[in-house]
């Protein structure tokens, strides 16, 4: 483990980050931690692997996510204690109000937190901001941005590495990493493809992280009304563009209502159509449940179809090559027709 971890370590990030953002620590006592809107396990992840740590050394962490995360990470240590900004606003405003250094992980934008993310901007303390999406637009004092990394999580493994602590990582601290690192991967399908992504899961997993059980807390959690939609879109919904290798599939309001939806019920979806022979492209449509109109856009795509540009070109959004999305205001059946021309954009590489 020790020629390992040298091998990994020392290459990503700048030293000069890493003694600015210890220096920083150093002078801090009350801390605040948050990430991105909808959080996934890499955000909750992220956010809690990195509060453990910080606790541990000491620090007053308060964890604040804008608003509620799926109750399969509900296990995590700390998970209880996070902070709801769109349900307890005024006790995280205090927690921000007494801050003297706050961390942005799995997060690139401010308005990816909706309204804490202006809460946070005008809190005038040293900031830290940790992540792996493309162009970071955070007003930071230090900035760890490496699109190129699997997850957040893996860059909070890092971070605690290079600021010499791996030591006090704890068992619980290192399955909220692995969380990350699995969730943002597919479990370990893609984004992963590095000797140095096993090498750090392997440093977690060494930390007492138990894969299995976390993969079964993580995945085989699901309710039934998840199957039914999936059921329903995949008899129903779904087109396929055979010609272009790609899929559009929608789901409306209504029938999340009629098939007694539950917040994460449909999350990973826009994964399946690329299970089939072949399948290059697969985009998911889906009307929000509240807010009219709107349709929130998934893009899955292989290889180097850039489910990013597109997203930017077509859906208001962004993301990675392979992982994007955006919103679009309009009406499912308008969404529909957009989703064809992005298809018909890029009938060249899809073909
Ligand atoms: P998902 O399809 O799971 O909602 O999003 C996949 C990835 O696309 C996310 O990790 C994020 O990087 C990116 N993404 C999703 N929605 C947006 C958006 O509205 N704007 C930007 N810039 N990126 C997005
Ligand atoms: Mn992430």
């Amino acid at each position: 483990m020790k020629t390992n971890e040298k091998y990994i370590i020392d290459e990503m990030f700048d030293k000069a980050d890493v003694d600015a953002a210890r220096l920083l620590l150093d002078e801090s006592q009350h801390i605040v931690i948050s990430a991105h809107q909808m959080p996934d396990g890499d955000a909750i992840g992220s956010c809690l692997g990195l509060a453990a740590y910080l606790r541990d050394k000491g620090k007053e962490v308060t964890v604040i996510m804008p608003n509620s995360f799926p109750s399969f990470l509900n296990w995590m240590e700390g998970a209880e204690d996070v902070l709801l900004y769109d349900r307890q606003r005024q006790v995280a405003e205090e927690a921000i109000a007494q801050s003297d250094l706050i961390f942005y992980l799995d997060l690139n934008a401010p308005y990816r937190m909706l309204e804490l993310g202006s809460v946070l901007d005008n809190r005038q303390v040293h900031k830290i901001v940790i992540d792996h999406h493309l162009n970071p637009e955070i007003a930071c004092d230090v900035l760890f941005s490496y699109p190129q990394a699997s997850s957040t999580c893996e860059l909070v493994l890092r971070f605690i590495h290079a600021l010499g602590d791996y030591d006090l990582v704890s068992k619980e601290g290192a399955e909220c990493l692995c969380t990350g690192m699995m969730t943002d991967t597919g479990a370990f399908q893609y984004n992963s493809n590095s000797p140095e992504f096993f090498i750090l899961l392997a440093m977690l997993m060494g930390k007492g992280a138990d894969k299995d059980m976390i993969y079964r807390r993580v995945y085989h959690s699901y309710n039934k009304s998840r199957y039914l939609l999936l059921g329903h879109i995949l008899n129903n919904n779904i087109e396929y563009i055979d010609e272009l290798h790609a899929s559009i599939f929608t789901l409306s309001r209504e029938e999340m209502r009629n098939a007694g939806y539950i917040k994460g019920d449909v999350e990973g979806f826009v994964n399946i159509p690329l299970e089939i022979q072949g399948m290059k492209l697969s985009i998911s449509l889906r009307e929000d449940l509240d807010k009219s109109p709107l349709v929130h856009v998934s893009i899955r795509s292989v290889d180097d179809i850039p489910a990013n540009e597109m997203a930017s070109r077509f859906f208001n959004g962004g993301g990675h090559l392979n992982a994007a999305g955006g919103r679009l205001e309009c009406t499912l059946e308008e969404a529909c027709q957009i989703a064809h021309k992005a298809c018909q954009a890029y009938a060249d590489i899809l073909k």
